[in-house]
């Protein structure tokens, strides 16, 4: 089999690598249908975050379940199933509150953009379909297994009501969802901050009521003027930078919501201006299996069409070029063909 290697900053190579075979008895191992590049494998593609020799990549996926460990009872060889991109026993304390991108025996998966893959803990990481699902839901069902499940999660951390005015930070894969999820949740008005005109476009296809291009304290007083000097009721930062996240506090209302889900990346927070802001803070990994039903109910029945934010796909043995189109900002995400 081949695999999708970074071997140092813009340096992504498919290269020959060993099939995945069962290895614990809870392991599965899946055909993938469709895998994708995601917006936080640019962070060390660019040389942002360090790694340590070459690094397979990959995190999204789903696919046909190929084989199981003499251990897994809830999928089985031949089913459809979608997972999250960190591994869970949903079982220990932190699942059961809901929490399993936090459980005790979590991985992060890191080997997705191949054509084959080996999904550790899979009764409590993998959510199957009814049935096979056909070709066209592919890419949405894909995006359940992170940008999706993490925009739901942003928004949900956010405390989104019906009625609520929210504001989202990043245009990005999981901002734009961040904002289909808000949508769905009943939020009255949706304000999307960003700056490409294809992004905004595509966030107000999915449900933005306004668009704000500035940033940093133009950006704040944007919001603030929007909502008559009050602030949001709920901001949900998925960009993961300092600007991002003062961007974020500042433009909550006092006893607002601010949900986190951008890996941060050398973000401080100021303890006065935390104190005196008044907000609710919640985020980090989105514990994407407590979403993953209800997000694929939601794609079957096409009440949402979340792979629209794939707007490059390119044959698996192309991945390069797949990372070098979301570096260079030619495309959203890619989504990658085995
Ligand atoms: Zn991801
Ligand atoms: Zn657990």
């Amino acid at each position: 089999m081949k695999g999708t290697i970074l071997y140092g900053p813009g340096d992504i190579r498919f290269e020959d690598r060993e099939d995945p075979k069962i290895i614990a008895p809870t392991d599965a191992v899946i055909r993938m249908a469709a895998t994708c590049v995601c917006g936080s494998d640019l962070w060390p593609y660019r040389g942002l975050q360090p790694i340590n020799g070459p690094t397979p990549m990959g995190h999204e996926y789903c696919g046909f379940v190929e084989e199981v460990g003499s251990a897994v009872k809830a999928v089985k060889p031949g089913q459809f199933v979608v997972g999250s991109f960190a591994t869970s026993d949903n079982v220990c304390p932190h699942c059961r509150h809901g929490y399993q991108s936090s459980c005790v025996q979590r991985e992060f998966m890191s080997q997705a953009q191949a054509p084959f893959l080996r999904v550790p803990l899979a009764d409590g990481t993998l959510v199957a379909t009814p049935e096979g699902p056909s070709r066209d839901l592919l890419p949405s069902l894909l995006t359940a297994s992170d940008v999706l499940g993490t925009g739901w999660f942003a928004a949900d951390a956010a405390n989104v009501k019906p009625g609520a005015t929210v504001v989202v930070v990043g245009d990005g894969a999981v901002g734009l969802l961040g904002v289909l999820s808000a949508r769905q949740m009943g939020a009255e008005r949706i304000i999307a901050m960003s700056r490409h005109e294809s992004r905004q476009k595509l966030a107000r296809e999915f449900g933005a009521t306004d668009i704000v291009t500035e940033r940093g304290d133009e950006g704040v007083s944007r919001i603030k003027e929007l909502t008559r000097g009050v602030g949001a009721d709920s901001v949900l930062e998925c960009v993961g930078t300092q600007e991002s996240m003062q961007q974020a506090i500042r433009a909550a209302r006092p006893g607002g919501f601010v949900s986190y889900v951008g890996v941060p990346h050398e973000v401080e927070l100021d303890g006065q201006a935390l104190f005196f802001s008044h907000v609710h803070l919640h985020g980090g990994p989105a514990p994407v299996h407590r979403y993953l039903p209800k997000l694929i109910d939601l794609v079957l029945n096409g009440t949402i069409n979340p792979g629209k934010v794939f707007d490059l796909t390119l044959p698996i043995e192309q991945v390069a070029e797949g990372y070098r189109a979301m570096d260079e900002r030619r495309a959203i995400k890619t989504l990658l063909q085995p």
